[in-house]
Order: C-alpha cells, then structure tokens, then sequence
C-alpha cells in the first residue's frame, strides 16, 4: 500500500523524475479514477495532483487507503479541503516557490496594458510604421496608483517590484499588514475607486468568488485596469465584459479566467484586453521547482516525516 496515483498532465521529465523516486500509476485526469479497479485504488496512499478539475469527496471515496493529496501548485481550490478533513487525508501544495513569475507576468500585462505593447508590434509587423509613422502616443505607467487586492506572498512581490516603478501602493487584506508606509483599505470598492491599477492576487474558492464585484468594478472608473493572477473565480466575468465592451474601465491583463482553457470568446474581440493563458508560473525553472516540492512532500509522507508544506 505505498503506490503513488499521480494525476493529470505532468511533462514527460517530470514522469521520470516521478519514476525514480516512487512507484507511480499515472492517470490524465480524476474522472479516470472510476476506471481502476478495486485492488489498484486499494493501494494508493498518495496522489500527486495537477490540474483544475474538482478533487472531491467522490474521488477520495474512490481511494480508501489516501492520506496525502499534493497538489503541483499554491492555489488548491480544485481539491476540497473540507471533504480531506474529514476522511483525515492531508493535501499539501507548493507555495512561495512560484512568487516571481507570477509577480514578473503581473507587472509584465501592467506594462503591456499601459504602454500597448501588443498593439505597437502589431503596428510594426504590419508596415504601417513605415507607412503611416510613429505609433498613437499612450500612457505612462511609473508613478500611477495601484491597489494590491490581496497582500499575500505574491501580491507583496507585485508590490515590492512596483515599489521600484515608483508607484503609489495601496492594499486591500482582511487585516492590516506591515509595509513600508503602504495605504491599507479594508473595504475593496474603496480600494478600487483609490487607485489606476488594480491587481488581483487573493486565493480562489467559494470564500472569494466574484471579490471583484460589479460594484468593484464601477469603483475602477474609466482610467481603472484589472489585472487578474488570481483565478477567474475571483472576478464578475459578467461585469467586467460588460465594463470593457462599454469602456466604463480603460482595459484590463488577465492571464486567469472562467472556464479555461474555453475562456468567453467575447474577450478576444477586445482590444483593451491583454490575454494570457493562465502562465503565470510558466517558465521551467519555477515548474521544475514546484514538481520538486510536490516530490519532497510525497517523499516526506511515504517516509513518516513532517510534511514540508502542509494546507491543512
Ligand atoms: P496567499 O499568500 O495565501 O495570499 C492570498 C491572499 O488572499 C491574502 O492576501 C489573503 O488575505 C487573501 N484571502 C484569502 N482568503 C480570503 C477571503 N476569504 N477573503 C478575502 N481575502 C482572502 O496566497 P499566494 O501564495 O499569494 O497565492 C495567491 C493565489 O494566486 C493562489 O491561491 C492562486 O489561486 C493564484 N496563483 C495564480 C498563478 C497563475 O499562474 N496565475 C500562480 C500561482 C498562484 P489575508 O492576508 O487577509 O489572509
């Protein structure tokens, strides 16, 4: 009873890295758990997870011996952590390791968004530099106001990185933290109504969906920019469509969204939209990271030990 389940789309390094250290059954998603027989759930102690698909009560009721979910990234909110509690499975996830490119995309679509960067090189690639000249002037982006919806580990690194642009910060948490003489807001349509920039960096699940309210987001005004690392849950989709397609806001950089990766096709007909596929820690340095912790907390688990990085 020591197999290790390991769930959802890992690279091919990642499956040997996986290989050397345990005795893995790999499996594309939860929903092929239903699929193994009895005898080869019965052995499964540990599932290393990635992916966004719900891990609930149904699937750990699949699995009678689980009693470590390690989840390959920060945000859990796929794994139900109260249905864990209860079957007294432990979940694990990989924080602090991901900061910086999260932070990095963040103030790369805060960049993108201000300075139109997307739309200045299709300007170039499409000759109309030489043809019709210099590209429409746009807007500065050091010394703006921005609000932090969110001051954990990664909205603190935004944070520190626009610190360095200059700019006026402004935080919203559920209490007031120490910073550098940064502007605490307790109430997030105030934050909002504050600030040019308003990045969204609190954790997804039932507790924060739709934080970004409709009322959020007529606070922004006409010269507010949304970005969004957090998830797509955290944000009225509905609202914000409806704000960009009317440009009660100026724009908006998201790299998460409802639905992905079939995210509302109403969103590629906007210009004032810089899209990422959800990447924010998408470069191989911190993903080989992440799979490292995973690795070290499944490691941890089979051996008896304190668990490096446990959420419950
Ligand atoms: P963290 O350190 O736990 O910070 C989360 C923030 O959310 C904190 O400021 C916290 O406020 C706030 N929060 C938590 N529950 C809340 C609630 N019920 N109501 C209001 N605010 C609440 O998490 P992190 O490591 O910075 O990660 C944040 C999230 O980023 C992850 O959960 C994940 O969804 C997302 N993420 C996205 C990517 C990407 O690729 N785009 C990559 C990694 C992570 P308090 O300070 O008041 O507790």
């Amino acid at each position: 009873m020591t197999k290790t389940l390991v769930i959802g789309g890992y690279s091919d390094g990642d499956k040997a890295d996986l290989s050397r250290t345990f005795d893995p059954l790999f499996l594309a998603g939860p929903e092929d758990l239903a699929g193994l027989d009895d005898a080869a759930r019965a052995d499964v102690t540990a599932v290393a997870y990635k992916g966004h698909k719900p891990f609930g009560a149904a699937q750990m009721d699949l699995l009678p011996n689980l009693g470590l979910i390690a989840n390959y990234g920060v945000g859990y909110d796929a794994i139900d952590v109260d249905a864990a509690d209860a079957r007294q499975i432990k979940v694990t996830n990989t924080p602090d390791v991901l900061n910086d490119d999260v932070a990095d995309i963040a103030v790369g679509m805060m960049l993108c968004q201000g300075r139109e960067m997307m739309q200045a090189s299709a300007w170039a690639r499409s000759g109309n530099w030489a043809k019709n000249g210099e590209y429409r002037l746009n807007r500065k982006v050091t010394g703006s106001t921005v609000g932090i919806l969110g001051l954990g580990r990664i909205g603190r690194e935004i944070a520190n990185r626009l610190a360095a642009f200059k700019m006026d910060i402004h935080y919203y948490a559920r209490s007031e933290k120490d910073t550098p003489g940064w502007t605490y807001h307790s109430d997030p349509v105030k934050l909002a109504a504050a600030v040019d920039f308003l990045v969204v960096a609190l954790v997804g699940g039932k507790d924060t969906e739709k934080f970004v309210s409709r009322e959020v987001i007529a606070a922004m005004g006409p010269r507010g920019v949304l970005i969004n690392i957090s998830r797509g849950t955290t944000v009225d989709e509905a609202a914000l469509l409806e704000a960009l397609e009317a440009k009660k806001i100026a724009g908006a950089g998201l790299d998460v969204f409802l639905n992905e990766p079939d995210i509302d096709p109403r969103f590629y007909a906007l210009e004032n939209v810089v899209i990422q596929p959800h990447q924010g820690s998408g470069t191989v340095e911190t993903r080989a990271a992440m799979a490292q912790l995973q690795r070290d907390n499944i490691a941890a688990f089979h051996a008896g030990e304190a668990l490096l990085t446990a959420v419950n």
